[in-house]
């Protein structure tokens, strides 16, 4: 294991952070508009209301009224306090952290309590090498996308690797100031909400579906369509695929296998 300290992903710079792991996706409604429309609320009524600790359970009894908090997943939270922290609202976070409350940390209050808001670091910290979350944080500038692409280890992992073994070396993020590079990389992350073989049905967030009891990795029934797995099987389970027919899937395949070579293709020009 390497020494090196963790660079924490979570509130990365003045243009994104992520919310993930405090339920931002976990509504049934975890369109871009709804979430939107649900941290503005929660941010103005914090900062109405919230003048000392005192006024949290005003504020959160009146934030689990006006909302639908009906979940995707039953057993992952969704927490109230997630609200915008900055006015230009190009930052999702915690509305309890001390740095939002002149030095007061309220989250003691929170259904995980302080310890674990504070303390927690999702397995992307520990499995998407530093490279590359690096390359995420350079070219993507947008909540909405960053946290739905930093928690899907599988789509970014993939990639970069696919990608490595064709040009014979890992991307650096330098790479990454070529604008032409960096819209085609983004063109795939993109397919995070646009996707347009997304499963409608299953609302799923990634490969992992619940069942009832138990969470459940998704599959692709290749053999109903004569197929064998797709080496880009990962990849679209993380967008949630789902195909009505193997000329679905050779177009879903098509289209990422293009976006790789494009992106082999201007990476060889630009070396
Ligand atoms: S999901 Fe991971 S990166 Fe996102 S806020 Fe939680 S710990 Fe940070
Ligand atoms: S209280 Fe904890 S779970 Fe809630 S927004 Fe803050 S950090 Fe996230």
């Amino acid at each position: 294991m390497s020494d090196s300290p963790i660079f924490v992903l979570c509130q990365p710079d003045s243009r994104k952070s992520c919310g993930a792991c405090c339920g931002l996706y976990n509504y049934a409604d975890s369109t871009r508009p709804s979430l939107t429309l649900r941290l503005q609320s929660r941010t103005k009524r914090f900062r109405e209301l919230v003048k000392s600790p005192d006024d949290l359970k005003l504020y959160s009894r009146q934030t689990l009224e006006a909302e639908d908090f009906q979940k995707r997943y039953e057993v992952i939270h969704c927490c109230e306090y997630l609200g915008f922290l900055d006015d230009q609202e190009k930052k999702v976070g915690c509305l309890l952290h001390p740095m939002q409350n002149a030095g007061v940390d309220m989250r003691d209050v929170s259904f995980y309590g302080q310890e674990l808001c504070a303390g927690h670091l999702c397995p992307s910290h520990y499995f998407i090498p530093l490279s590359q979350s690096q390359i995420l944080l350079k070219i993507i500038d947008d909540w909405f996308l960053y946290g739905l692409v930093l928690t899907d280890i599988d789509l970014v992992t993939k990639y970069f690797q696919l990608i490595a073994d064709r040009v014979g070396s890992e991307l650096k993020p330098a790479v990454f100031d070529d604008e032409a590079l960096k819209n085609i990389t983004l063109e795939y992350f993109g397919w995070k909400i646009n996707w347009p073989f997304r499963s409608r049905e299953t609302n799923r967030l990634g490969k992992y579906y619940f069942d009832g009891s138990q969470y459940m990795i998704s599959h692709i029934d290749y053999e109903r369509f004569g197929r064998d797995v797709s080496p880009l099987n990962s990849i679209l389970l993380s967008l949630c695929s789902n195909f009505q027919d193997a000329a679905q899937l050779d177009a879903a395949e098509k289209m990422i296998w293009t976006n790789i070579e494009k992106f082999v293709a201007a990476y060889q020009r630009h070396v």
